[in-house]
C-alpha cells in the first residue's frame, strides 16, 4: 500500500500534484503553475480547466456582441490609445439609431446578449442618454437581449439607475490588483485612484449586478506573484465574470516608453491562457471570456482561450468605419464579424473542438445564482 502511494507520488510532476489538490490550491502552487512552460504540462493544465469547465458550466459558448459605441473619455490611464490626453484620434459617438440597429442585428442573428462599452464619462448627457439607449434596446428587442454595460466608474446612483432601465451585467477591470502597479499606471489624482476603482467594483456587486472584472497581463514591471494576488482578489471578491486579457502596448501612450522590459507578445499571449486555465480550476461555475487581446497577438487566441477554459466569447459588432478610432492598444483586429464567411470560421473552429454556441440564449453566469442563494 505504501509501495504503490510512494511510486504514484514519485512518477506524479508537481503539476499533477497542485491540480489533485483542486479546492486547497494556494498562492504559491498558482505561481508554480503560472511558470509551467513544458507544452505536455500546460496540456494537462488546460485539460484539466476544460473538464471542470464541462461539469461546472457545461461547454456551451456563449456570445456577447461587442458595440464599442464612442471612444470619447474622460480619463488618462496610461496605457490606454483613446485616453484624453491622446490628441491625434478623431472621436466618435455612435447615434441612438445606429445602436438600437446593431442591438437588434445581435437579437436577429441570436447572439443572446449585447456588451456596450466606451470611454468613461460621468455627465448627465451620458447618464441619461445610457439610461434612454437600455430601454429602448430592452423595448426593440422585445425584452429579449441580455445587456451587459463596460462603461467605467459611476455613482452609486448611476448604476442603480442603469440596472432598472435594464442593464443585468456590469463589467470593470481593476487592471491590477496591486496597488502600487495600479499607480504606477494611472495618473497620480482622485480620478485614477486604486481605492475609488474597487470602491466602484462594490458598488456594482451591492447594486445587483452580475458583476465582471479582470485585469491585464504582462504589465510592465507586473511579476507572477502579482498575477497570482489577482486571481484570489477575483475569488474573495466573488466574481461572478472575468475577462482579462494580454496588455498590448499603444505608441502614443506614456506606458509605451516601458516597451523594453516587456515580456514577448508569446511570452503574455501563454501567460494568459494559464491564467484563464488556473482561474477554471478556481472557480469553477463563473463566466470566463476568451478577449479581443487574445486574438490581437495569436489569429485563434479567443479559440485557444476557449480550450484554456474560457466559455464566453464577444464578436465586435461596431461597424467597421468606427474600428480604427477605438484602438486601445496596437493592432487591434478591424475583422467584421458580422461578415458571414468569418463568423461560419470563426463558430466553426469553436464547434469542431467540441464545444457548442449557446444562440438565443442569454448565458448568465451560474456563479452569480449560486452566490445569492448562499447569501438567502
Ligand atoms: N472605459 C472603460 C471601458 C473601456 S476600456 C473602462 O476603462 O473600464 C476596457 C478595457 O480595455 C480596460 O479595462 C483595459 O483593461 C483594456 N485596455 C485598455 N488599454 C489596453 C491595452 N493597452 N492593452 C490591453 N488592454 C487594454
Ligand atoms: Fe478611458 Fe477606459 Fe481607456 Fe481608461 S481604459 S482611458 S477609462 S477608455
Amino acid at each position: 500500500m505504501l509501495n504503490s502511494y510512494l511510486n504514484r507520488y514519485f512518477s506524479q510532476t508537481i503539476v499533477d500534484r497542485i491540480l489533485e489538490k483542486k479546492n486547497v490550491i494556494n498562492k504559491e502552487d498558482i505561481i508554480t503553475l503560472l511558470s509551467t512552460k513544458n507544452p505536455s504540462k500546460k496540456n494537462k493544465i488546460f485539460n484539466e480547466a476544460c473538464r471542470i469547465k464541462e461539469k461546472y458550466v457545461s461547454n456551451k459558448i456563449y456570445l456577447r456582441g461587442l458595440i464599442e459605441f464612442s471612444n470619447i473619455c474622460q480619463k488618462n490611464c496610461l496605457y490606454c490609445g483613446i485616453r484624453s490626453g491622446n490628441k491625434s484620434i478623431y472621436r466618435y459617438e455612435l447615434s441612438d439609431k445606429e445602436i438600437i440597429k446593431l442591438a437588434i442585428i445581435a437579437w436577429q442573428n441570436k447572439y443572446g446578449s449585447i456588451i456596450i462599452q466606451s470611454g468613461e464619462r460621468s455627465d448627465k448627457y451620458f447618464i441619461y442618454r445610457i439610461d434612454r439607449l437600455l430601454k429602448e434596446i430592452k423595448k426593440n428587442t422585445n425584452y429579449e437581449i441580455g445587456i451587459t454595460l463596460c462603461c467605467g466608474e459611476q455613482t452609486e446612483e448611476t448604476y442603480r439607475r442603469w440596472f432598472e432601465s435594464g442593464a443585468h451585467r456590469y463589467l470593470l477591470r481593476i487592471e491590477t490588483s496591486n496597488k502600487n502597479l495600479y499607480n504606477k499606471i494611472h495618473p497620480n489624482d482622485e480620478v485614477h485612484s486604486y481605492n475609488r476603482r474597487i470602491k466602484a467594483l462594490s458598488n456594482i456587486k451591492k447594486t445587483g449586478y452580475q458583476t465582471g472584472t479582470g485585469v491585464m497581463i504582462g504589465l510592465p514591471f507586473q511579476t507572477l506573484n502579482d498575477l497570482a494576488n489577482d486571481l484570489l482578489f477575483i475569488k474573495e471578491f466573488d466574481i461572478d465574470m472575468v475577462g482579462m486579457g494580454p496588455y498590448i502596448e499603444h505608441k502614443n501612450t506614456p506606458l509605451f516608453k516601458y516597451k523594453r522590459l516587456l515580456m514577448s507578445n508569446e511570452e503574455r499571449f501563454n501567460l494568459t491562457l494559464l491564467m484563464i486555465a488556473i482561474l477554471r480550476i478556481i472557480m469553477k461555475d463563473i463566466n470566463i471570456a476568451a478577449t479581443t487581446a487574445l486574438q490581437t497577438i495569436n489569429i485563434i487566441g479567443r479559440e485557444k482561450g476557449i480550450k484554456a477554459g474560457a466559455n464566453v466569447i464577444m464578436p465586435n459588432i461596431t461597424p467597421t468605419k468606427y474600428r480604427n478610432r477605438y484602438l486601445l492598444y496596437d493592432n487591434k483586429p478591424y475583422l467584421d464579424e458580422n461578415n458571414s464567411k468569418y463568423k461560419n470560421y470563426l463558430y466553426t473552429q469553436i464547434e469542431t473542438n467540441g464545444n457548442g454556441i449557446a444562440y438565443g440564449e442569454w448565458g448568465d453566469p451560474k456563479h452569480y445564482f449560486n452566490r445569492i442563494e448562499l447569501q438567502l
